[in-house]
């Protein structure tokens, strides 16, 4: 009876194991931290560039286009996101028009994702292969996301407030947490969590001293924060940079994205701090 056992269990044990390291392609250090900056603010290039650069950060930049979009005392220009992408940043698809995810349909969450690669065609910039949800709320639709699976997109981001654990979490289903000046005492928390192979998301938006909306992050609070992050030895890099330690096609079929509902309703429903 016991070798019984043991003939079922071994092989159940072993296929485990393959499982993780299959996923894993190469050992996720403690303190990876993945940075992202949301919605095409001017100031990401302006002033957040020149700093990462400086202290040799990666981070991706998540484009869409805004109403107020031509504003370019607000918004970047094209010509700007080049120059992102120019200075080796990634440039990540955030949707055309900031779309909600909850009312869209299949096909015009299409048109928008598409409408993103092709203003990056037609300024030399390489093709999104990331991607992150409006406002980080997935919506209840799931076969909209096989347009980001056929597109050959490798990670999507959410604004899930948790560290991102390759072997539990769906590589379309990131979590992030979302930082900005109104909740900086909340940061050490957030960055406690990269270990153990779990990797922290930072979603930022705009880095202004003069816009006053409630995702904004001051100047001096940004300074602050990259500096904590080189003082304490942080990797900080962008989104695509994951592929060199996670083997997503593995996890996509591993943690299957139609089994995820309970994780997309938290999702949807998270606060976003
Ligand atoms: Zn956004």
């Amino acid at each position: 009876m016991k070798i019984l056992y043991w003939i079922v269990i071994i092989p159940l044990l072993v296929t485990g194991c393959q499982d993780s390291i299959s996923v894993i392609k190469q050992d996720i250090p403690d303190k990876l931290i993945v940075l992202s900056f949301d919605d095409a603010r001017e100031d990401n290039v302006s002033f957040v560039a020149p700093l990462l650069k400086e202290y040799g950060f990666g981070a991706t930049f998540y484009i869409c286009e805004f109403p107020e979009f031509g504003d370019t005392t607000r918004f970047m220009t094209w010509s700007q996101i080049k120059q992102l992408a120019d200075m080796d940043f990634e440039i990540g698809n955030h949707t055309q028009s900031h779309i909600d995810l909850e009312e869209v349909s299949q096909k015009e969450f299409a048109k928008q994702v598409t409408y993103i690669e092709d203003k990056c065609h037609q300024w030399g910039i390489e093709t999104p292969a990331t991607f992150a949800y409006p406002g980080g709320r997935v919506g209840n639709n799931i076969t909209l996301l096989e347009k980001l699976t056929s597109g050959g997109y490798t990670f999507a981001r959410t604004i899930h407030p948790d560290a991102y654990n390759p072997l539990k979490d769906n590589p379309l289903l990131l979590p992030s947490y979302c930082v900005h000046s109104n909740n900086l005492n909340m940061l050490n928390d957030f960055l406690s969590k990269a270990r153990n192979g779990n990797i922290v998301v930072l979603t930022l938006h705009g880095v202004s001293d003069t816009e006053r909306y409630r995702v904004n992050t001051s100047k001096a609070h940004f300074l602050n924060l990259l500096k904590y992050l080189k003082e304490n030895d942080y990797s900080v890099i962008a989104m695509r940079d994951l592929n060199k330690y996670v083997d997503v096609k593995t996890a996509m079929k591993l943690i299957n994205l139609y089994d995820e509902r309970e994780r997309i309703a938290e999702i949807n429903t998270a606060p976003d701090y």
